[in-house]
């Protein structure tokens, strides 16, 4: 019966163009999502685009994306058009999500792919990278501009090339939201601001997946990217298990460490959900010179490497976003 249903489906999926009914048609004659995910086809990521995205973020025209400055309100505008020109849409009508940052003005910027199933949709999957950076700083070597590329104009722009991916898929059983968060150094705030928001309006966030520096190449490791708290959840177990091609993620040491699990955009909400909520990255604390430095820019990230560690995540993200909820494991 199966594998009649499987021919049925395969003419359909000849038959019509669209993506979604297609896709659809192949997950109900294969069964479990198991089955049907690894045949689904993944768009590889556009190292080109990346480097566009974050050359015009770390550019000294932005002056450093301070929350509250001139610099940043372009970013947003440059976001959201991004958000707009990729075909997703704005998170509850609008792409800014309003903020006050202590006095200062800010906004995340937001948007999203409503989920393709009856039932799931209701489920919400946040991905994320803040966009914010640290403005001008004690000049190092005649250069005071801090021009944030590595932090994190590079998990920016993985955040869009995941939406880019998805939205040419057209295959996400759950909601999936883009959210790229202000005031991220200034002390967590617009992430705070959109977890507690989300809670207030009772959506129902199953896991958040965030990006921070992703610009330089970890050294010496199997895996592409660390992830943070690695131990709290089984989200590094279905990233690499997702991934038949290469190992995506593993325990950094430093990274615990140093509790980066409570120092990005993750861990609101795990505060407000309880739900699995992790960075990814691929700062070691030894491949790169300028964390918060006036060097972090566009000439020391990789866009080639940004673009794999897309590649390399996206059979994951395609797993969190239609197959089992991801479990916490109540680790450190
Ligand atoms: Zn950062």
């Amino acid at each position: 019966m199966k594998r009649i249903l499987l021919i049925l489906s395969a003419a359909v999926l000849i038959a019509s163009c669209g993506t979604q009914k297609n896709v659809t048609q192949l997950s109900k004659a294969a069964g479990t999502m198991s089955e049907v995910l690894p045949k689904v086809k993944i768009p590889k990521a556009n190292a080109t685009q990346i480097a566009a995205d974050v050359a015009y973020l770390a550019s000294d025209e932005l002056e450093g994306r301070d929350t509250g400055s001139d610099g940043i309100l372009e970013a947003a505008k440059y976001l959201q058009n991004r958000l707009h020109e990729i075909g997703v849409q704005p998170y509850k009508g609008d792409f800014f999500d309003d903020f006050d940052a202590k006095g200062a003005k800010a906004f995340n910027v937001v948007g999203m792919l409503p989920g393709t199933d009856g039932v799931l949709k209701d489920e919400v999957v946040v991905i994320g990278a803040h966009y914010d950076h640290i403005g001008f700083m004690k000049a190092v070597a005649g250069d005071s501009l801090a021009n944030g590329a590595n932090d994190n104009a590079t998990g920016t722009a993985s955040v869009l090339a995941i939406a880019q991916a998805l939205k040419q898929i057209d295959f996400n059983r759950r909601t999936v939201v883009f959210a790229l968060f202000s005031a991220e150094e200034k002390g967590l705030l617009g992430s705070k601001h959109l977890a507690k928001r989300m809670k207030a309006e009772k959506e129902n966030v199953v896991a958040m997946i965030n990006f921070e520096m992703t610009g330089t190449p970890m050294v010496n490791r199997e895996y592409i990217a660390y992830i943070t708290g690695h131990d709290k959840s089984n989200m590094a177990t279905v990233f690499n298990e997702a991934n038949k091609d290469r190992v995506v993620t593993g325990k950094l040491a430093k990274a615990a460490e140093f509790n980066l699990f409570m120092r990005s955009d993750n861990f609101p909400f795990y505060n407000e959900f309880q739900v699995p909520s992790q960075t990814f990255s691929t700062f070691d604390f030894t491949n790169f010179d300028y964390y918060h430095q006036p060097g972090d820019e566009i000439s020391e990230v990789n866009s080639t490497h940004m673009a794999a560690v897309v590649d390399a995540v996206m059979p994951g993200v395609m797993a969190v976003i239609n197959n089992e909820r991801l479990k916490m494991m109540g680790n450190e």
